[in-house]
């Protein structure tokens, strides 16, 4: 099936909903500009429709394997690699000290969405490489940096995030890896890890692994775990891969989807690490990993969303079955029944909702490290913040709904793996799962996020969702004075949910912990819901019939069947925690 990477959508989202041009003008990306945003997205648009798309299925099909205790990827997973890496797309955002591009991750983060989307399972590869650069950037000593970020800035060696144990998942603070200091100043470490994503393959010279671990003595919990920088091969000073360290995979899961990326079982038998920034602060480290990460987790919900929808709506036109309800023809092209429109049109406004949500945060994180102004980074940083647990929750539950509405369309041959769209629902799934689950998502959401510095995200988005209000209520037409009633509705019903959830945070944790998760699915559907607000006001303001008409149209859609649901979210959100334990879970077992 082919993909069709969406670059004028990406290209007017970056352009006018998000505030990419305001990032053009920032001193701190030189070198972007509207020609640098346009070879870009044109350029990933083409090697993920060229390249990495047609090795989609067979990556499907074929998946990586262990043989002799090295892990082969699928034919063509390689080649691709070492063409991405020349072509500089693990360097995209990386400083140009390191030999990066200096681009902002606004730019990245829609490029990768055309990587995801043609072939999620290589495209978690750069993007654990990425968020290994961002953590090596930040924390990283010179040494590091000359050593090991300059080679993943290249491409030329891969990175890995190792933080999962058997005992240890969503609870880090139960991380029993094991880092004893050894007299050459190194440390080694002894332990296993699960569910490793590239944690090891074929594609690269060498594995950058960078591992969360205990050194003897340190305090118990969070507190105590420290990172680690573990080559999968020394590294001599002057960069030349040495002997093998001792870690090593010890098998690969077989698992629902994304086939073709190796999750590893890694094992750690001594192996050689140096510590990475300060001792027993990993994990507040690697959390700048993981946040890199999660918004490009969220993104991938976005791309696969798409890849769906592509593939629904070109079934939509070849099948016929019964009359059309509009224009009576027989047999009609099922995208004539309302039914399938409407699930069309659900598809097409959520992952424009997603897209800008995503891209919002990207510019979000931009401004927080560029803007001249210490207080409009420091603003800025609050809403990164904010959304990146949004972001990532809410784009991937898109991607999986969007992509069972995908296989729906197709009737029974969506069931049947030829289509391909069977594939993009399996591979969407994990998405929801991995980099912290959407459910820790939402804890982090409202017991972190929602009330830092007095709430000033929260507030400072709610007035901006209220002006585009204003601005649509104003507008002499009237074609979007309906969807503003309905996102006023939703931005007040998220704003009642969200001061309900922080009284209920000091008096009942349980109560607001109960609600996190519907709170998250409103403050999304109202989020979304204003980017699509601001697409629509951006197209009338370009005065194209084609594209305003289909903004127009999204944003009136998505008023009716997904910002109506506010009010029935902002309940389930402030019922707290009486009917959740209203039937005990033994009494539900059968029998
Ligand atoms: C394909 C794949 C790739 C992965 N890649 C990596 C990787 O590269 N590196 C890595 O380190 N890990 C990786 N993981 C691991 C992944 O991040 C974890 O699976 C995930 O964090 C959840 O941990 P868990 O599986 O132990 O589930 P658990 O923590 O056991 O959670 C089970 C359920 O309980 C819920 N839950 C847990 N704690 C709470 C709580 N306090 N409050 C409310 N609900 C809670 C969860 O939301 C979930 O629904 C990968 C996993 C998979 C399947």
């Amino acid at each position: 099936m082919s993909y069709t990477p969406p670059l004028r959508d990406l290209a007017f989202d970056l352009a006018h909903v998000v505030g990419g041009a305001r990032l053009m003008q920032t001193a701190a990306f030189p070198g972007y500009d509207g020609d640098t945003q346009a070879a870009v997205l044109e350029a990933a648009g083409r090697f993920a429709r060229d390249v990495l798309a047609p090795l989609n299925r067979a990556g499907d099909t074929t998946g990586s394997r262990i043989e002799n205790g090295v892990v082969r990827t699928p034919a063509g997973f390689a080649d691709a690699y070492r063409a991405f890496a020349a072509a500089g797309w693990n360097g995209l955002t990386a400083s140009p000290d390191h030999g990066g591009q200096g681009l902002p991750r606004a730019l990245a983060l829609a490029a990768f969405e055309t990587v995801h989307g043609a072939n999620m399972a290589f495209g978690l590869c750069p993007l654990l490489t990425q968020s290994a650069i961002e953590a090596l950037s930040a924390f990283g000593s010179d040494r590091q940096k000359a050593l090991y970020l300059t080679r993943l800035v290249t491409g030329e060696w891969t990175g890995t995030m190792n933080l999962t144990e058997p005992q240890s998942g969503s609870d880090l603070a139960g991380i029993r890896t094991r880092a004893d200091p050894a007299v050459d100043g190194h440390f080694r470490l002894f332990g296993q890890k699960i569910f490793i994503t590239w944690g090891d393959h074929d594609m690269s010279g060498n594995i950058v692994h960078l591992v969360l671990a205990r050194t003897p003595g340190a305090p118990e919990g969070t507190k105590g775990i420290s990172l680690f920088l573990v080559p999968k091969m020394l590294v001599h000073e002057d960069g030349s891969p040495g002997n093998a360290n001792h870690v090593r995979p010890s098998g690969i899961e077989h698992k629902l989807g994304i086939h073709a990326s190796p999750t590893c079982s890694m094992m750690f038998d001594g192996a050689q690490a140096e510590l990475v920034g300060d001792l027993n602060n990993g994990l507040a480290q690697m959390f700048t990993m993981m946040n890199a990460a999660r918004l490009q987790v969220g993104m991938e919900g976005v791309g696969i969303a798409e890849r769906a929808f592509q593939q629904a709506l070109a079934y939509s036109f070849e099948r016929r079955q019964g009359h059309s309800a509009w224009t009576g023809e027989y047999p009609a092209p099922i995208v004539d029944h309302p039914d399938i429109r409407r699930m069309l049109m659900l598809m097409k406004s959520r992952i424009v909702a997603a897209r800008g949500l995503c891209l919002s945060t990207a510019v979000a994180a931009d401004f927080a490290d560029a803007a001249s102004d210490a207080g409009e980074r420091k603003s800025a940083r609050l809403r990164a913040e904010l959304l990146t647990p949004i972001a990532k929750a809410w784009a991937t539950d898109a991607g999986v709904e969007i992509a069972s509405l995908a296989l729906q369309i197709h009737g029974g041959m969506g069931y049947i793996e030829e289509t391909g769209v069977a594939q993009c629902f399996r591979d969407a799934r994990i998405a929801p799962i991995y980099e912290g689950t959407n459910g820790i998502q939402a804890i982090d959401l409202v017991s972190r996020k929602l009330a830092s510095e007095g709430g000033q995200a929260m507030g400072e988005v709610r007035a901006e969702i209220m002006d585009c209000v204003a601005t649509m209520r104003a507008m002499p037409t009237g074609e979007l004075s309906g969807f503003a009633e309905r996102l006023e509705v939703a931005m007040s019903a998220a704003w009642t949910a969200a001061q309900w959830l922080q009284e209920a945070q000091m008096k009942s944790r349980s109560d607001s912990l109960a609600g996190a998760t519907p709170f998250l699915n409103l403050l999304g559907d109202t989020i979304g819901g204003w980017m699509l607000a601001k697409g629509a006001l951006a197209a009338l303001r370009m005065d194209t019939a084609a594209r305003s008409r289909v903004r127009v149209g999204l944003a009136r859609f998505y008023g009716e069947h997904v910002l109506a649901r506010s009010s029935g979210l902002a309940a389930s959100a402030m019922a707290g925690d009486t009917d959740l334990r209203a039937v005990a879970p033994r009494d539900m077992v059968p029998g």
